[in-house]
């Protein structure tokens, strides 16, 4: 699939002798399995290239994939090439020296907000960027190298942004690309020790949560992880947005999301939306965000909003579980 455009992409990765990568802003672990394991498949296969990953953010729950790298000169951008992956739109493109390069190529699998680089591979239907990235080094499998340390970065993005091989964009490809991935070599279960397992105080704000959380009237489950529930349990911005999968198994709803007060002097508040059946996309947009059908975020400022949000997520709900069966 994509065939044309893989092997241009392939053609300008091999015309520059300098690449830079990018990703998203409020990193996960696809944007940075995609980067990492980009770059590491690009220097293991053009070991004569300089390439750089370089961003300032960085998630705590990501530190054992290690650092990137340290920042360059402005200089270093202008003849280079600039590979943006897993991000829908140039505001959330991380470093934003990425308008320096020379040239730019967009790798996302994201619903396209906004057409942007010279060049752009988008498809939707993968799970994960990181799938893309796999399905890039099988296509070229006789040029390009890979070896355990892209795999398990690349692993790594599949296993996060499919829930565990679970959601709606998980394909006959997404296991077939994860399979090529085991056979270069995963440790599977010190992988899925570091993601899953959790600190004891933080079982207690689940708990929390779990007694806290509330539900619309079609079905929207929801929390306010408010400044005062953050400083109860002494989390950082990135420990209380980390709970949206804790309201993820309710029966009966079918669309979730946790807002977090981002404690800044605009009073916005992060919303993380997820879903299941129906898709909420069209709501992330409406309050300034997007990302994919059933897995967008949003930004709403003040609580009237954030109820405003609520109540066209739950008409939503209504709609669809009117006009379909099976939603369970
Ligand atoms: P999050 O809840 O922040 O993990 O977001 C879920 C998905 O939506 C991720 O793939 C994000 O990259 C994407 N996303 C979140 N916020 C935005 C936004 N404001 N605009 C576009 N995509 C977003």
């Amino acid at each position: 699939m994509n065939l044309e455009v893989k092997k241009q992409i392939l053609e300008k990765i091999k015309e520059y002798d300098r690449i830079m990568i990018f990703r998203h802003i409020r990193n996960d672990g696809d944007c940075v399995g995609a980067t990492k394991g980009l770059k590491r498949i690009l220097q293991l296969s053009f070991p004569e290239k300089e390439i750089y990953l370089i961003d300032q953010d960085t998630a705590q729950y990501l530190e054992f994939m290690g650092p990137e790298d340290a920042p360059v000169a402005d200089e270093l951008y202008t003849d280079a090439l600039g590979i943006v992956v897993d991000t829908a739109s140039e505001a959330r493109i991380s470093n934003k020296n990425y308008k320096l390069c020379k040239e730019l190529i967009k790798i996302d699998h994201h619903i396209p907000l906004e057409t942007y680089g010279d060049l752009q591979w988008v498809e939707e239907d993968r799970a994960a960027a990181c799938e893309m990235i796999v399905d890039f080094y099988n296509t070229f499998r006789d040029e390009l190298k890979i070896d355990s340390e892209a795999a398990t970065h690349l692993y790594t993005g599949l296993v996060t942004d499919s829930g565990r091989f679970k959601y709606d964009g998980v394909s006959g490809d997404t296991l077939r690309n994860a399979a090529i991935l085991l056979d270069v070599g995963v440790d599977t279960q010190l992988l899925y020790a570091r993601l899953y397992l959790e600190a004891f105080e933080y079982l207690k704000f689940k708990a929390y949560i779990y007694e806290k959380m509330q539900i619309t009237e079609n079905g929207v489950a929801y929390i306010y992880v408010d400044k005062a529930m953050q400083e109860k349990f002494n989390l950082t911005l990135e420990q209380a947005s980390a709970c949206v999968g804790t309201l993820d198994s309710i029966r009966g709803s079918i669309c979730w999301m946790v807002f977090i007060d981002n404690n800044d002097a605009e009073g916005s508040i992060r919303v993380r939306l997820r879903s299941r059946f129906v898709h909420v996309n069209s709501i992330a947009e409406k309050y300034r965000g997007g990302g994919h059908a059933c897995a967008c975020g949003a930004t709403v400022y003040g609580e009237d909003e954030m109820r405003s949000l609520l109540q066209d997520a739950d008409a939503l709900v209504k709609e669809y579980k009117e006009t379909h069966e099976d939603w369970l």
